[in-house]
């Protein structure tokens, strides 16, 4: 049984500033034994043996293994703290790995494993939070190091289709049974094996990878045979209209969702009259998007209902913190005040889609998006017509 779950987390049943608390707690004192440890070791009070040198050298493992562990327990109850913003931005995935391989060289050269690497040359940027990014990476190659023998090769491997990029670490170590490859994520889950025994580990980073890459608008997977080696591989959204959307929608519900609010998801598909010049549409638009806002905090439902620019020009999304009837209601308060405020407006359609649950993932508010698009879609064949900023039925 796992002792932490970042489901209870992120669900509230364990409190992170709790985790937070004890985990700093825990820290300073570690920190401190590890100084004294390391000025005896280093012959500072007076000169020691051999034997008392190696007790010493456990010592300082320990204490580094403690510390490794503490941060991984604080990491996890920050990596999906609702409340944290994500600082998601446009990243050169290739620039990224290069780094980390440049940082964790040495580690493979001790091993004497031979680290190689395989990407396409024109890899697509990508939208993420680069130490998030970062650290799952480290991650997967600390256990490609620590899971390969000595002499061993590991590949890193990159490859792009246009919705994401997918990275690999691909190794020629001890493999995973089939049998254990569900557990692996679990927290504190270690495969019971002589060979996994005998590195040291926590069972967390894999949990923790998991967690971040989903956050990430990722998915991570792997591929492995016992006494041939593992493969496992992340995928990051390619950056993007629609991947920021989706992420600034996330970004948006999560702390709604969390605090146990219902969230409805309302999409309006606007159609301007037909002597508006071409080039005057995106000007429209974005005054219409402008409109919107203001409209909104004329008619405010709670300080949190926000607009969004969504990847197709025409639709704009509204996020609200109100349930189905709620959101039906102010959409049709919002478009009355917006058809009256623009003679441009000839058309409408309108859609809601609300959520009730208390955890959101990224797939999960995919979900909501796409079935919100699919109602819009529906009933874009039945606009509205607006005339003198009365709404008319009308078949297209
Ligand atoms: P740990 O700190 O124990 O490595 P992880 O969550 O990173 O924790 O991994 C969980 C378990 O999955 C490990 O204990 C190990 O048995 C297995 N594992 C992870 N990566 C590899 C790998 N590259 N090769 C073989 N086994 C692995």
């Amino acid at each position: 049984m796992s002792s932490l779950d970042l489901n209870k987390v992120r669900t509230g049943e364990v409190n992170p500033d709790i985790i937070s608390t004890i985990s700093h707690e825990l820290r300073t004192p570690l920190s401190i034994i590890r100084e004294f440890i390391s000025l005896v070791y280093d012959e500072v009070p007076g000169p020691i043996n051999d034997r008392q040198r190696v007790c010493l050298e456990s010592a300082l493992r320990n204490c580094d293994r403690q510390a490794t562990l503490i941060n991984n327990i604080l990491d996890a109850s920050k990596s999906d703290f609702n409340r944290l913003p994500y600082n998601r931005r446009r990243t050169n995935i290739k620039l990224l790995i290069d780094e980390i391989v440049g940082d964790y060289s040495l580690k493979f050269e001790k091993k004497s494993q031979l680290l190689s690497l395989e990407y396409e040359e024109s890899l697509p940027d990508v939208l993420c939070a680069p130490d998030q990014i970062t650290q799952v990476l480290l991650n997967l190659l600390s256990n490609a190091r620590r899971y390969t023998p000595e002499g061993g090769r590991i590949t890193i491997k990159a490859h792009s289709n246009q919705e994401y990029v997918t990275v690999h670490v691909i190794d020629e170590g001890i493999g995973i049974g089939q049998d254990q490859l569900s557990r692996i994520y679990e927290i504190f889950v270690r495969i019971n094996s002589t060979q996994a025994n005998a590195t040291r580990g926590s069972g967390l980073g894999l949990a923790i990878s998991k967690d971040l890459i989903e956050q990430n608008g990722g998915e991570i997977h792997v591929k492995s045979k016992p006494g041939e080696g593992s493969d496992f591989y992340v995928t990051i959204p390619v950056y993007n209209k629609r991947v920021q959307y989706e992420a600034a929608l996330l970004d948006h519900a999560r702390p709604i969702i969390a605090s146990g609010k219902p969230l409805s998801l309302v999409l309006v598909r606007f159609r301007m009259s037909e002597n508006i010049r071409s080039r005057d549409r995106e000007v429209k638009l974005r005054e219409l998007s402008e409109g919107i806002k203001e409209t909104l905090q004329n008619n405010i439902i709670s300080s949190t209902d926000r607009v969004l620019s969504t990847d197709t020009e025409d639709i704009i999304a509204i996020v609200l913190e109100t349930d189905r009837a709620g959101s039906k209601a102010a959409a049709d308060r919002l478009i009355r005040a917006l058809c009256d405020k623009y003679d441009y407006i000839s058309r409408f359609a309108s859609s809601q889609h609300s959520y009730t649950s208390n955890t959101c993932t990224w797939p999960e508010l995919k979900r909501l998006i796409r079935a919100a698009e699919r109602k819009l879609k529906s009933k874009d064949k039945a606009f509205m017509e607006v005339h003198n900023g009365r709404q008319q039925d009308s078949i297209s």
